[in-house]
């Protein structure tokens, strides 16, 4: 068994639908997971937003998603009779959003209504597949993947329900189920957060001990920099878990960052592919590293850094398990930190409970935060231990400022906290030292 993963645009219309269906139908057992059409999560946000603010203009907005729902149908079916079925799936579900405004609108409401999308993509593409004459099931996520009470996945329940609904369809080798959506552990809907479908595909994937997730987006894998950025990057073959993590986390698009961890947990290769290029190879995920030395940057926006200076540091211990406390307390994340005997520097990037904080660190000393900045992440294969790795890495950036620098973490990983106005400029001074 192999889990495919196919995200918003390579499902984003008829023509995209049709060609995953050409890559999923080759009678090998897989299970294909689907996020919604590219547009569709973003639309369901604006609409639950609208509901909220008891906004009459919601029914308009829903009629729209509707109207282009329609025309992906009139495109994606050829016959009369799936046509008709097509009109009605989508009619059930839009239906069903219309009727949030006979309700209170509440945080289950907002995760039913944000569910439509993948629930109406993989039904058309199952339905599609119907029509072709290709023997498939549709899979419920929302029958086997469920978060337990502190809100992280519920590995024995998904794996014990999924191999059971597997189960009730003997002969069949295709089935198709939805990314992203979920239910809580009191069983209500609810979701992976956005971007999520990946995190469902590697969870499946190890819930059924599958050989390989694949991830198939429009890019041809990692790339050693940012495509936004920097002319001529490159994709990179072969990664290890680790080395994706960290990637994925300090910025790289292409992979949800939880999605790394239950393959890694599990031993499963993942494999991120290229729809519009099928045959490339793309970007193998897996335990083992080869090659040494840097392979690839990434940046991360939206980083804000806080420095707590205290004279009470000096010589004193426990001073930064309060310090933590107090992030923890708010829980809120931490991601990179420097020390020096009299202060602590750290970043965190939610910035949510960012004034009470920073209010409670003031029991501790002198606060001063700095804002819009960037961590430039530095990822390869034992850096610490080639030669040059970093000493390349200060060069590069000779005349970038820096504020932090997090090195010796783990032997993949050299960070770097920057203004955000220096990234573009520091991207392209580490590609041309480093690459
Ligand atoms: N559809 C969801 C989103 O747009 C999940 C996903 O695509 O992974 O965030």
């Amino acid at each position: 068994m192999i889990v495919m993963k196919f995200g918003g645009t390579s499902v984003g219309s008829p023509e995209r639908i049709k060609s995953v269906v050409n890559l999923i139908n080759d009678n090998n057992p897989k299970i294909v997971v689907l996020s919604a059409m590219s547009g569709t999560t973003n639309a369901l946000v604006k609409i639950s937003g609208l509901f909220y603010a008891g906004n009459k203009d919601v029914i308009a907005e829903i009629d729209q998603l509707e109207d282009k729902y329609e025309k992906v149908v009139d495109e994606l079916y050829s016959t009369e009779e799936y046509k008709l079925k097509g009109k009605e799936l989508i009619k059930n579900r839009f239906d069903l959003l219309r009727n949030f405004e006979k309700v209170d609108c509440n945080a289950v409401a907002e995760c039913t209504i944000l569910a439509q999308g993948e629930l109406l993509s993989t039904a058309l593409t199952q339905l599609y597949c119907e029509e072709s004459g290709i023997n498939s099931a549709l899979l419920p996520a929302l029958n086997f993947m469920r978060n337990d009470r502190n809100g992280e996945p519920d590995n024995y329940y998904i794996k014990e329900q999924i191999n059971r609904e597997l189960n009730s369809y003997p002969g069949v080798k295709l089935f198709i189920t939805q990314g992203f959506i979920c239910r809580d552990a009191n069983g209500e809907i609810n979701n992976l957060k956005r971007g999520g479908s990946d995190y469902s595909a590697s969870l499946i994937g190890k819930a059924v001990n599958a050989k390989e997730v694949q991830i198939w987006t429009d890019i041809d894998g990692f790339h050693n920099n940012d495509p936004r950025f920097v002319e001529n990057t490159k994709a990179i073959r072969e990664l290890s878990f680790d080395e994706a993590a960290e990637l994925a986390y300090f910025g790289a698009k292409i992979l949800h960052p939880a999605s790394v961890w239950p393959a890694q947990e599990a031993n499963i290769p993942l494999l991120l592919k290229n729809t519009m290029e099928p045959q490339a190879p793309g970007t193998v995920i897996s335990s083992t590293s080869k090659n040494e030395g840097i392979k690839a940057i990434a940046a991360k926006d939206d980083i804000t850094a806080i420095k707590i200076k205290s004279g009470r540091m000096l010589m004193a211990y426990g001073f930064l398990r309060k310090v933590f406390e107090v992030f923890e307390s708010y829980q809120t994340p931490i991601d990179m930190i420097t020390t020096s005997e009299i202060a602590v520097s750290l970043t965190i990037d939610n910035t949510k409970h960012l004034d009470k904080i920073a209010q409670e660190l003031r029991l501790y000393g002198n606060v001063e935060i700095d804002r819009n900045m960037t961590i430039i992440c530095i990822v390869g294969n034992n850096i610490m231990h080639s030669k040059d790795s970093i000493s390349k890495v200060f060069m590069a950036l000779d005349k970038v400022p820096v504020r932090m620098v997090s090195y010796g973490g783990s032997r993949h990983n050299i960070s770097i906290l920057t203004d955000s106005e220096h990234k573009a400029e520091a991207l392209n001074l580490l590609s041309k030292y480093l690459f």
